[in-house]
């Protein structure tokens, strides 16, 4: 078996399987080569950005001005701790793969939550308690609620406990992060986030490359990506880890098409030639 083919028990899941659940659910995940843990903060899907590639929100179904709702931090803290017990008491049973991390991840984007700190909090306390500690908790975000006060505590508190986060940064130029992340969101506001978080703590980028009506992001484009990536690193910010992944499943858009692994691997090569001495994964 591959290591991303589906197995047949019922702890390896993908897609996302929740059961019951309404914002936690399990999935084998390409980005953690194993089993993660996500906790999805927004079933109604709202989303600042409209990402070409996006897998799980299709705007066509979103009414227009739906109210996100308040999250229930017992419900989730509860929905987290049947989670983990339902690993830790089947997972043996079969030769499963190990939960590798948790996540907040999902429908949405979970740093521009107001109330992500307490929720946080709780879960950290969820996951000691059920005998996790080792798992860490990662943060999916595209950066564009970095800024906020809340959100700069939470980033200490996963350095602090176990914890990670992942930000976005698919674009060198704003003409083409327009193009492919479709929000209103100022390119300059996500990269000045993502470089205050940077200097932070050290943090994982996260660059997602397609083919797009059928054209490859050209040659000056990523070198304007990798050139970003090399001025956090001029302003002082740490990078653990660049990812450069492409689609592998179904998107909302139908002209959206993957990358090949030797496409991938140049690019990577040129991160590499920006910022070197930081490792940079490929995953096609
Ligand atoms: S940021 Fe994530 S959830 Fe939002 S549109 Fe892009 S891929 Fe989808």
């Amino acid at each position: 078996m591959s290591a991303f083919e589906l197995p047949t028990n019922p702890l390896a899941l993908h897609p996302r399987t929740r059961r019951q659940n309404r914002y936690v659910y399990a999935v084998r995940a390409r980005r953690s080569r194993g089993i993660s843990i996500g906790v999805n903060l927004d079933p109604q899907k709202t989303c600042n950005f409209d990402c070409v590639y996006c897998e799980v929100i299709d705007r066509r179904e979103i009414e227009k001005g739906t109210p996100r709702p308040a999250i229930a931090v017992d419900e989730v803290a509860k929905e987290l701790t049947e989670e983990l017990s339902l690993h830790r008491r089947i997972a043996p049973s079969y030769e499963a793969d190990p939960v590798r991390d948790i996540s907040f991840a999902g429908d949405g984007e979970p740093s521009t939550f107001r109330g992500f700190l307490p929720l946080a909090r709780a879960l950290f306390d969820v996951r000691d308690a059920a005998g996790f500690r080792d798992v860490p908790f990662v943060l999916i975000t595209n950066g564009s609620g970095l800024a906020r006060e809340e959100m700069r505590a939470a980033h200490d508190l996963f350095t602090e406990r176990g914890g990670a986060f992942w930000i976005k940064l698919d674009a060198g130029t704003e003409e083409f992060y327009r193009r492919i992340c479709r929000t209103a969101v100022p390119f300059g506001h996500v990269l000045a986030n993502l470089r205050e978080a940077a200097r932070r703590h050290p943090v994982v980028v996260q660059s997602m490359f397609l083919r797009w009506k059928g054209a490859a992001p050209g040659a000056s484009e990523i070198a304007a990506w990798a050139g970003r990536l090399a001025d956090v690193v001029a302003a002082g910010g740490r990078l653990s880890l660049v990812q450069v992944y492409t689609v592998a499943r179904e998107t909302m858009e139908p002209d959206v098409t993957a990358l090949t692994a030797k496409e991938l691997e140049g690019i990577a090569a040129v991160a590499r030639a920006a910022v070197p001495g930081i490792p940079v994964e490929t995953f096609s």
